[in-house]
């Protein structure tokens, strides 16, 4: 039988299903064999051995035979049918409120009869409401054996019963059986812990014995499940490969050219740390090559990621190109355009600006100048890939903080670099940064089809924050530190965190502890933002604090990304409990930035949660972004952690993220083995796994 014959099989072959019933299937998801297959129990019921009414404890699922003692209908508070079946070694009640004529008459007292169920203390002891059973035709005709296989329990829905699934599942295992597929993952490849083949794991899961390790087989920790998430996550990886192979197939400019940004590095005070200098240079040879880069730079807050954004900027300037460079908010984009101007003024390039503040005749000169391509380099936010914008040529994207923006809003900033050429499709290079480090798990699953660069290395004499954890109570003592540590030339921020989504909310949570501050501390001078400030005021209130004329900034967390004060070194963060981690490694990342020692204040509400305490001692013990963000990882599972925008990436069958990790790497180098010595077998593999199409961030 060929690979694919069990998803070309639909479900109506097999005995039993019509039309009609082939409709409610489909509502699971069900169509083929091959469906009914990977459509695996989330439990399984013990049918296969009986337990003796003597020893009947009131717990789940159990089977009992006995003897029809009495049938009787009593009249009660509700009506109901009580039979009595006895053992010999004890007697229980079957209690049914529902019942028909028929079925009292079934229950002839003297019968054999089997029950299912769940035995629970009732009026008269234990008794089995409303159970599963079997009566025997005729007294002394006996039942059909014992179940020799653990009962699977499938996910379902309205009008499909269990018997109907158990009955389908059963059949389809006859089949595979009798016609065992081919193996999507040669054995060859295969020799990860002894994994058993497809047959051998579906046979498993849908019917294991009595003997199974049934608890291994429900956590996934089972050799039947790993066989199958392996084969899932072959597929994911093969899928993102191939998508790369695509995005590679496209042309893009040849930008080459190291002179500009050599005489920027001359003229920086300080020398390019290990890490920056290896990441230019991949960046570089990327963007020399005639297809399109597709680099993740990750670099912890501090790591120096702007400058190695500057480096490519220059290459693609230098080659004639134009350069667009995109954050998320207009903080953010402001102080990239702030930084560089410094850098690329004295080199004679103008830095353009576009945003959404920006008044219309403003703008329309911009849209103009990149258009004619006197413009080489513009930042600015979500304005940049508006339809009213378009480039002479351009030939590099900077996005920064990829994670809030959407892949479409990427993408449509790629497109105002494509046009057709002899050579094929020309699309610009593009490169994102992001300071949110992603843990290797989810990088290698969610972002496989993006090369990437890490800079693993903070410029030399930062010295890491020191953290503390205090209970709210303490806030008298946290306000004298700020009034000394401020009295000292230093600067502080105070970071209200309301988690309501309303701006309004938040604004005047943070307006009113302004004013507590302001009393509190006569001899400085404070300044506040927040997200409900015009963009104008906000620019010039940082402005004021930057410059040193406010000691303390008390800020919503609109500070979190982009600001870059060096003379602050200390950070109070109210209800941090209620932040994530990643986001607070972001917001303190604010100090830290300068030689001085830097220090963190984690105010907190009690009581604390123990997951609570948990997250605010991982802030405490590292300043390591990577660490705190596996720790996130595992403190709020994939989905969270992504925010909602990336989740549907995530969407396995069967394999799990977080459980499966150390699958992902041995599923990579199957997938490599499979390009490289099965190609046959890729498309089988996406078709089975990957049938909605793919759903990968889009990079
Ligand atoms: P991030 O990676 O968080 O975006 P930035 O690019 O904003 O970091 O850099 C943080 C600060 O460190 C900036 O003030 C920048 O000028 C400075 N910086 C960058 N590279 C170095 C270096 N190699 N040595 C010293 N300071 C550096
Ligand atoms: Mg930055």
């Amino acid at each position: 039988m060929a690979s694919d014959s069990l998803s070309s099989l639909p479900i109506t072959r097999l005995k039993g299903v019509g039309p009609a019933a082939a409709e409610k299937l489909a509502k699971l998801g069900l169509h083929s064999l091959e469906d009914l297959l990977f459509h695996l129990p989330f439990r399984y019921e013990d049918r296969t051995r009986i337990t003796p009414i003597g020893s009947l404890r009131p717990e789940t699922g159990v089977v009992i035979e006995g003897e029809v003692m009495a049938a009787d209908v009593v009249f009660g508070r509700r009506r109901s049918l009580l039979c009595k079946v006895a053992d010999g070694t004890g007697m229980v009640t079957l209690r049914f409120y529902h019942f028909s004529a028929a079925q009292k008459n079934n229950l002839e007292r003297g019968r054999t009869i089997r029950v299912y169920g769940e035995p629970r203390p009732g009026a008269a002891g234990l008794e089995f409401y409303h159970p599963e059973y079997q009566v025997e035709y005729q007294a002394g005709n006996g039942l059909p054996p014992l179940e020799k296989a653990l009962t699977p329990v499938y996910p379902t829905t309205e009008g499909v019963s269990q018997k109907t699934l158990r009955n389908l599942a059963g059949q389809a295992l006859q089949y595979l059986q009798a016609h065992p597929p081919e193996e999507l993952i040669p054995a060859a490849l295969l020799d990860q812990g002894g994994l058993p083949s497809l047959t051998d794991a579906l046979s498993k899961l849908h019917n294991p014995r009595p003997e199974d390790p049934v608890n291994l087989l429900l956590d996934g920790k089972h050799p039947a499940v790993q066989r199958l998430v392996m084969e899932e996550m072959v597929a994911h990886q093969l899928g993102m490969l191939q998508k790369r192979a695509g995005q590679k197939a496209f042309c893009a400019p040849q930008l080459h050219g190291e002179t500009l940004f050599a005489r920027l590095q001359a003229s920086l005070p300080f020398a390019l740390t290990g890490a920056q200098q290896r990441v230019i240079a991949e960046l570089q040879a990327d963007m020399a090559r005639p297809h399109p880069m597709l680099r993740l730079v990750q670099g912890d807050v501090g790591s120096g990621k702007t400058l190695v954004a500057a480096a490519a900027a220059l290459a693609a300037i230098e080659s004639g190109y134009q350069v667009a460079l995109m954050a998320p908010t207009e903080l953010l984009a402001e102080q990239h355009r702030d930084n560089f101007q410094h850098w690329l003024s004295p080199l004679g390039i103008p830095v353009h600006w576009l945003a959404g503040s920006l008044g219309s005749k403003a703008r329309r000169e911009t849209h103009v100048a990149l258009a004619d391509g006197s413009a080489r380099i513009v930042v600015g936010t979500h304005a940049l890939f508006q339809d009213a914008v378009q480039f002479q040529q351009l030939g590099l994207t900077i996005i920064d903080e990829q994670h809030r923006f959407g892949v479409q809003q990427r993408l449509a900033l790629r497109e105002k670099g494509r046009f057709d050429t002899a050579a094929g499709m020309q699309v610009p290079h593009q490169l994102v940064l992001t300071a949110t480090p992603i843990p290797r798990t989810l990088a290698m699953s969610v972002y496989g089809d993006l090369d990437t660069s890490v800079i693993d290395e903070m410029p030399p004499g930062r010295k890491p924050i020191d953290t503390l954890v205090l209970p709210e109570g303490r806030r008298p003592q946290v306000i004298e530190r700020i009034n000394d540590a401020c009295r000292q030339g230093t600067q502080a921020y105070w970071v209200c965190t309301l988690i309501e989504d309303s701006e309004e909310l938040q604004a005047q949570a943070a307006e009113a502890t302004y004013s507590e501050l302001q009393a509190a501390l006569p001899d400085l001078t404070l300044e506040l933002v927040h997200g409900r400030l015009k963009a104008q005021d906000k620019a010039q209130r940082m402005a004021r604090f930057a410059r040193g004329d406010a000691q303390l900034l008390v800020a919503t967390t609109v500070i979190e990304v982009g600001v870059d004060v060096p003379n602050a070194t200390l950070m109070v963060m109210e209800n941090a409990e209620r932040l994530g981690l990643a986001q607070l490694h972001q917001l303190r990342g604010r100090v830290g930035r300068g030689g001085e020692q830097s220090y963190c204040l984690l105010l907190y509400k009690s009581p604390l949660s123990l997951t609570g305490k948990k997250r605010l001692a991982v802030m405490r013990d590292t300043t390591d972004g990577f660490v705190i963000a596996e720790e996130d990882l595992k403190l709020r599972g994939p989905g969270e952690w992504l925010g909602t925008r990336q989740t549907g990436d995530l969407a396995f069958r069967i394999a799990d993220l977080m459980r499966d990790e150390a699958l992902m790497e041995p599923a990579r180098a199957v997938a490599d083995g499979i390009l490289a010595d099965y190609p046959g077998l890729v498309e089988p593999l996406l078709r089975r796994w990957l049938k909605g199409g793919q759903h990968y961030a889009d990079i």
